[in-house]
């Protein structure tokens, strides 16, 4: 894929990048190896004004920012202005609590103690230089939640963004530079996926996060593996919403069409498998459907527009695929399907509902990522369970019951990594976010998230 910024809204090239050589990697390589030798031992609480520098300034260009994203991926221009606020608020809040996160501790003191333990505590240190390869769909909120802890932590970041992203990535880059970090702390690499290996193979590298596909997340963890090199990986998902008859079902109804369709539908906590219990199912599906129809789709810099474009033609092509396949194996869809003839140019997609749908299609087990949802009917909660089980992913999970025994029952025995109920899956820099099977594993966010870049050190004195 070439390095460049194609507006998704209709297919014009704006710009083309010329993609780094073996002699500029090499030179990002041991500025950032030099960065670290200083950096790891910096004050804490200068990495923290320096990180809430970034933040202010990253206040300051939100709408310039924004509007990069929008053209770059086509997400709705307040979404991506919604983003850059987000990443604020999640520097800062690493600002103000890494000290406290990565504080010394003390093992729990057995009352009686002749192990020696009471003599050691555990120390967090930084693990050194990290390789993030992250993706297009939050091309800003991807790479801070992984740079805001790294740097707290005292880590130094090097970042391989998604080739169609490289204004947002140029501009990450700028902004930790401007805001005061060392010289080689966070660099952008403008490479391609095939300069991923050479890099994380360098042994100036120490650890590799990924926030991307499948294919991708298997092919960095095999190369780390090889290497015995520590990784996070945030793969995709196929989050199920499940609702139950005590659901209020006016805002169950509502909220799935936005955990559906935010981020155009490219998102990998986004709700993807509806599954609706019998005694709410047609009331359900009836206003779902209506409210999916009635999204406005169109330019994404547009205020009104719900639905943008896909983010690249390859995206759009997948995902009819996946419908087409669906629906030729007897799936009905009750809206949408296909292009919108009213946006001939651009990778646009109308929001589809879709019903009927069997273990054989391809939906019910791969990952839709777009405006398309697929609905179920089940007849209890051991079936509802089992459904939002049948799946290779297993990162999020929402569910709509008033039921403290339902909940408490979803909360024990969905396999996934969060289970939100009533209201819809979110990140917070607060709580940890990640998942499970091929969801990835490892931890982003919270004082799980920093310190899977760290080195749990045991220091003892005799
Ligand atoms: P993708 O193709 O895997 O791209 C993501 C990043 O990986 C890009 O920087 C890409 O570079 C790079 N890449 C691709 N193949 C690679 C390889 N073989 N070796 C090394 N790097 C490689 O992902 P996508 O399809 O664009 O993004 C959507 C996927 O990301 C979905 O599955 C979604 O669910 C998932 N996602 C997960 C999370 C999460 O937090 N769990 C968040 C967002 C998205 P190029 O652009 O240069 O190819």
């Amino acid at each position: 894929m070439p390095i460049a910024t194609v507006n998704p809204a209709n297919g014009e090239t704006l710009r083309t990048f010329e993609e780094m050589g073996a002699e500029e990697i090499e030179q990002c390589l041991a500025a950032a190896a030099s960065a670290f030798r200083g950096y790891r031992t910096s004050d804490p609480a200068e990495r923290a004004r320096l990180l809430n520098r970034a933040a202010d300034l990253l206040e300051q260009d939100r709408d310039a920012v924004a509007r990069t994203m929008t053209t770059e991926m086509g997400k709705p221009l307040a979404a991506a202005r919604a983003e850059a606020a987000k990443c604020v608020k999640a520097m800062r809040w690493y600002a103000g609590n890494a000290a406290q996160l990565l504080a010394d501790e003390r093992p729990p003191q057995p009352e009686v103690d002749d192990s020696g333990a009471s003599l050691a505590r555990v120390r967090y240190r930084p693990l050194g230089v990290v390789l993030a390869v992250m993706p297009w769909n939050f091309p800003l909120w991807q790479v801070i939640r992984f740079a805001a802890p790294a740097l707290m932590a005292g880590n130094v970041g090097l970042l391989k963004h998604a080739s169609n992203v490289p204004q947002t990535a140029l501009y990450l880059g700028d902004l930790f530079r401007r805001a005061g970090f060392p010289e080689g702390c966070f660099q952008t690499l403008l490479v391609g996926s095939r300069a991923v290996e050479g890099i994380l193979r360098d042994p100036r590298v120490a650890a590799a996060t990924l926030t991307g596909s499948e294919p991708a997340g298997r092919s960095v963890a095999a190369i780390a593996g090889d290497e015995v090199k520590k990784t996070v990986l945030e793969l995709g998902g196929s989050d199920p919403y499940v609702v139950m008859p005590s659901a209020d079902l006016d805002r169950a109804v509502r909220t799935a069409v936005t955990a559906r369709v935010q981020n155009n539908g490219q998102s990998c906590i986004a709700a993807k498998r509806f599954i609706v219990h019998a005694d709410v199912h047609d009331a359900f599906l009836e206003r779902f459907a209506a409210r999916m129809a009635a999204l406005t789709v169109g330019d994404p810099m547009e205020e009104a527009t719900d639905v943008g474009p896909l983010a690249s033609e390859q995206g759009r092509a997948d995902l009819e695929e996946l419908v087409d396949d669906a629906v030729r194996r007897g799936a009905t869809a009750l809206c949408g399907g296909g292009r919108p003839k009213e946006h001939p140019k651009g990778w646009f997609y109308e929001p589809t509902v879709l019903t009927g749908i069997t273990p054989d299609m391809r939906i019910h087990r791969e990952e839709a990522f777009g405006p398309v949802a697929t609905v179920y009917r089940v007849a209890d909660v051991d079936e509802a369970v089992a459904l939002a089980n049948d799946t290779p992913f297993g990162l999020s999970s929402n569910v709509w019951t008033r039921d403290g025994a339902e909940q408490e029952r979803f909360a024990r025995d969905i396999e996934a990594g969060g289970v939100f109920f009533n209201g819809m899956t979110a990140s917070h820099p607060a709580l940890p976010f990640g998942g499970v099977k091929r969801s990835g594993y490892g931890r982003e966010l919270s004082g799980h998230g920093i310190k899977e870049f760290c080195n749990v050190t045991t220091v003892w004195h005799g």
